[in-house]
């Protein structure tokens, strides 16, 4: 497994991190930010932020663009120290240990809080793979300058830990969410494998009941998990289960819900009857027990759910999750077909934004004020206006 390199992080000083984040504050409205927008949002005396961009450079936590203008902008690794950084100030963690799973659009990694608690760290990566859906949706966010990996792998952090939390509160089966920063997700670890790995249960029928029990209640709740497989349920050494893996999830009122549901249900069934049964068979001499308990198990079908819709939508917004969130992720996850004017509501949302970045009282004000379509003066206001919570930052 790979280690994710933080040693650098020690050795580097806060007006480097005081660049990075200028850098950062400038994707907002430049997919590649000038570098004299970089040096005038980090406001360094007798430019020093060019020094301190090369710096940034040799440990490739910037990358460097001349193509159109001397310009920077984020490396995964930049991001990934932001948020880093970030959550050791709080003392969430105090260590970053090694790599325990790729996901298709993460990286896992094990972490290690001050008493030596072993947590879970996810680094969402949306873009490294949908990034030409992402594209294709342009048009969706024509009125906006730059949308980018940035503020959809934050957004897809936030919805995973919102819904972490809420689930967690109603007694879901799923890992502790503690914290979140940028694109970036600290959960408990949970002790066991993916169901993917799993080649012999005690219990396949009760596993497969309890699973299928999990998917019926979140419909209840109104909800589909829409990625409910082998890879997204773990198990312990005694049989139980956690799921996990939640920026897909969507409402039961999605229009597409029936088919999300009735697509996680027979992802279930089917891995069951092929993992289970060609066990069985060997084991039992031919007899094919597990064909017949799978068959036994009602496949529930999603018209007969007693759905409570909206159920969950005071947690996710105490998260900081809200509706405009969930629409917005939705038509980047799923590839929805969707296409939905928001460009009348542009003001509206400005005045939104700017209202939030003056009541920010986190520890980055830029990371509240995603996808401002601001020109440079006033990117350069709000970076000034935040200059204390960046000196606060270390
Ligand atoms: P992705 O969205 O990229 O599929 P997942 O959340 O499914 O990411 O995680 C990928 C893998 O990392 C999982 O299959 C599992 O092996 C491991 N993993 C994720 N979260 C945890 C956790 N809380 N405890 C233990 N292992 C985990
Ligand atoms: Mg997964």
């Amino acid at each position: 497994a790979m280690k994710l390199d933080v040693d650098a992080l020690r050795y580097l000083s806060k007006d480097d991190f005081r660049v990075l984040t200028a850098v950062e504050m400038g994707m907002r409205n430049h997919e590649i930010v000038p570098a004299e927008l970089v040096d005038r949002i980090a406001g360094l005396k007798h430019g020093g932020t060019y020094k301190v961009l090369k710096n940034l450079l040799k440990h490739k936590l910037v990358h460097h663009d001349s193509s159109k203008y001397d310009g920077f902008r984020l490396t995964y690794l930049g991001y990934d120290f932001l948020a880093i950084k970030a959550l050791v100030n709080r003392g969430v963690f105090a260590a970053v240990g090694r790599q325990i799973g790729v996901g298709k659009e993460s990286d896992i990694f094990e972490v290690a809080a001050e008493d030596g608690t072993i947590m879970v760290m996810k680094l969402h990566r949306l873009g490294r793979v949908s990034f030409r859906a992402v594209k294709s949706k342009r048009d969706y966010l024509k009125h906006r300058s730059s949308y980018n990996w940035l503020y959809l792998s934050r957004l897809a952090a936030l919805k995973e830990y919102a819904f972490m939390k809420a689930l967690g509160e109603h007694g879901f089966p799923v890992p502790d969410a503690v914290d979140c920063n940028r694109h970036c997700v600290v959960m408990s670890l949970v002790q066991g494998y993916p169901l993917v790995q799993v080649k012999q249960l005690q219990n396949p029928d009760e596993v497969l009941e309890t699973i299928v029990d999990l998917v019926v209640r979140l419909a209840e709740h109104g909800l589909i998990h829409c990625d409910f497989n082998e890879f997204n349920i773990m198990i312990d050494d005694n049989e139980q289960v956690t799921m996990i893996d939640f920026p897909q999830m969507v409402s039961v009122s999605h229009r597409n819900a029936k088919m999300y549901f009735d697509r996680d249900v027979e992802c279930i069934f089917k891995f069951f009857s092929k993992r289970f049964n060609l066990s069985y068979q060997e084991a039992e001499d031919g007899y094919d027990e597990t064909e017949t308990d799978v068959e036994e198990i009602e496949r529930p079908s999603f018209s007969s759910i007693a759905k409570t819709t909206g159920f969950l939508d005071k947690e996710l917004s105490a998260s900081g999750f809200t509706r405009k969130d969930q629409d917005d992720i939705e038509k980047f996850i799923e590839g929805g077909t969707e296409q939905k004017d928001t460009t009348s509501s542009d003001d509206d949302e400005l005045e939104d934004q700017e209202q939030t970045h003056i009541e920010a009282t986190d520890d980055s004000v830029a990371e509240n004020i995603d996808f401002l379509d601001l020109e440079d003066q006033k990117l350069e206001d709000a970076a000034a206006s935040c200059n204390v919570s960046i000196q606060n930052e270390d």
